[in-house]
């Protein structure tokens, strides 16, 4: 059961820095995640929402199959107005959201919510009073109570290859996504949290100290103000530029499950944004536990990021291998409910000179990807740098080389251009922040995100 407790936001936030993100505190071991009530008594703890007064509810981040390595607020709803945003919810849940609001009962509720669902999704609407098929005096009834938000966009830059990349800010937090154009498609990139839990070596979102869950909100926000950028309201499958989305942003979209499966519905529904779920990759640094559950309730294309072939070299590069290893990723990986031949899972596998590029290595992916009869291509991802790495990419002779071994071995392989480096909008450069920090604090901080769940 959860407890609602009342504390201010700068209460809360030194605790949550301090205190929750590794130690007792860090991991849940099977049972619910529990930590003290800032404000309480000592040794009084309390497991859930927390209320930030006059500025947002959060929720502690959920142990989604009990495998969740850190816990994070996450940002559940509520606006300093006190009106509520109905971006992010179910259609069920608008309905309820009118009858609460004393505007409908159930039976009117469940036609209105699909009424305003059209607007919100297939039109792109933000203001009721433009919802035409709803009486005058409704849509100010909706007007005084609720929004259609979008986040706010701090920052957009235009590649000279034509991606785009926002920085936006909601709840007070910074994230970013991409648009990648193609002659054939355009790829959104989305983001499932800000920063992420995890610490990949090579990626600059790792390095991110700061670590919330976007809710369901903020992630298909990020696809309804990119729709609005494009001008492509209203929604139809036809001649659409924004054709694909990806959940390759910031964050590790398995340790913000619910979200991420919420936002991924409304995106996939007929009667809104309508994307077929073909058409929608998530992928995963490897959450072993969640990826059944991934296939399953949201169904879309897995992509796994793979980075290596030997204990050794994974575990440094991607630590997370250290809890969730080669094999038992691949096994998972396996049993994806809905792979075959016709819908394989992408194998990313970043190439990192003198570190993951042998010869060697490339024998080995192919034997392992064979070993576990699976339905797979290889992105091969040359490293993208930033401030402060410590790798180098490997040369192009060599990519080539390894790409060729792979395809030889049965398995498309083909090398991923990158996208968007010159404003740092490629694979792994995304971060919300662009504070200098130095190597010492970088390893300080791969380390403390290790140790609250390694
Ligand atoms: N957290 C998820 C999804 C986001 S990252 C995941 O790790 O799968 C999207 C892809 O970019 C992943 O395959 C990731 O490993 C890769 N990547 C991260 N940093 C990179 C970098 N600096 N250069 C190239 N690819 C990178
Ligand atoms: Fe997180 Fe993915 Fe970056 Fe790893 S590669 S740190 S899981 S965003």
């Amino acid at each position: 059961m959860r407890r609602a407790a009342v504390v201010r936001l700068r209460q809360l936030q030194p605790e949550l820095k301090s205190k929750d993100r590794k130690g007792p505190l860090s991991r849940a071991e099977g049972g619910p995640f529990r930590v003290a009530a800032p404000g309480a008594a000592p040794g009084v703890a309390f497991s859930g929402k927390i209320r930030y007064r006059g500025l947002m509810d959060t929720d502690l981040m959920p142990i989604a199959g009990g495998v969740d390595p850190v816990p994070v607020p996450r940002l559940l709803s509520g606006r300093a107005d006190g009106l509520c945003d109905l971006i992010g919810l179910s259609r069920p849940a608008i309905a309820d959201a009118l009858v609460d609001a004393g505007l409908a009962d159930a039976k009117q509720a469940r036609m209105r919510s699909k009424q305003i669902w059209s607007w919100i999704y297939n039109r792109g609407v933000t203001d009721f009073a433009l919802m035409s098929d709803l009486s005058k005096p409704l849509r100010e009834a909706l007007a005084a109570h609720f929004v259609i938000g979008r986040p706010e966009v701090l920052e957009a830059h235009v590649s000279t290859d034509g991606t785009r990349k926002w920085l936006l800010r909601s709840g007070g937090e910074d994230y970013e996504m991409v648009f990648i154009p193609d002659a054939d498609r355009g790829t959104l990139c989305v983001s499932s949290q800000v920063g992420c839990t995890l610490n990949c070596r090579f990626c600059f979102t790792g390095t991110m100290k700061l670590v919330r869950n976007l809710t369901a909100g903020e992630i298909i926000g990020q696809v309804m103000l990119a729709r609005d950028s494009l001008g492509e309201w209203p929604s139809q499958p036809e001649g659409r530029l924004l054709t694909n989305i990806v959940m390759m942003g910031m964050g590790e979209p398995l340790y913000n499950f619910d979200n991420v499966r919420d936002a991924l519905k409304i995106v996939m529904d007929g009667d809104g944004l309508a994307l077929s779920k073909r058409r929608i990759t998530l992928s995963t640094s490897g959450v072993v536990p969640m990826m059944e559950r991934a296939g399953e309730e949201i169904g879309v294309n897995l992509a796994v990021s793979l980075h290596a072939v030997t204990k050794e070299i994974r575990d440094e590069i991607v630590p997370l291998n250290k809890r969730y290893g080669i094999h038992e990723l691949l096994a998972a990986c396996a049993a994806y409910p809905g792979a075959n031949n016709a819908r394989r899972i992408t194998f990313e596998y970043v190439m990192l000179k003198d570190k993951n590029d042998r010869d060697e290595d490339a024998y080995e992916l192919v034997n392992l990807l064979q070993r576990y009869r699976l339905p797979a291509k290889v992105n091969l991802i040359p490293f993208n740098p930033w401030p402060g790495s410590i790798y180098e990419t490997s040369d192009p002779a060599r990519v080539e080389r390894f790409s060729q071994i792979v395809y030889e071995g049965g398995f498309s392989a083909p090398v991923r251009r990158p996208r968007g480096r010159d404003i740092m909008a490629a694979c792994g450069q995304l971060k919300s922040s662009s504070e200098k920090i130095s190597r010492a604090e970088l390893d300080r901080r791969a380390a403390e995100k290790e140790a609250a769940w390694v």
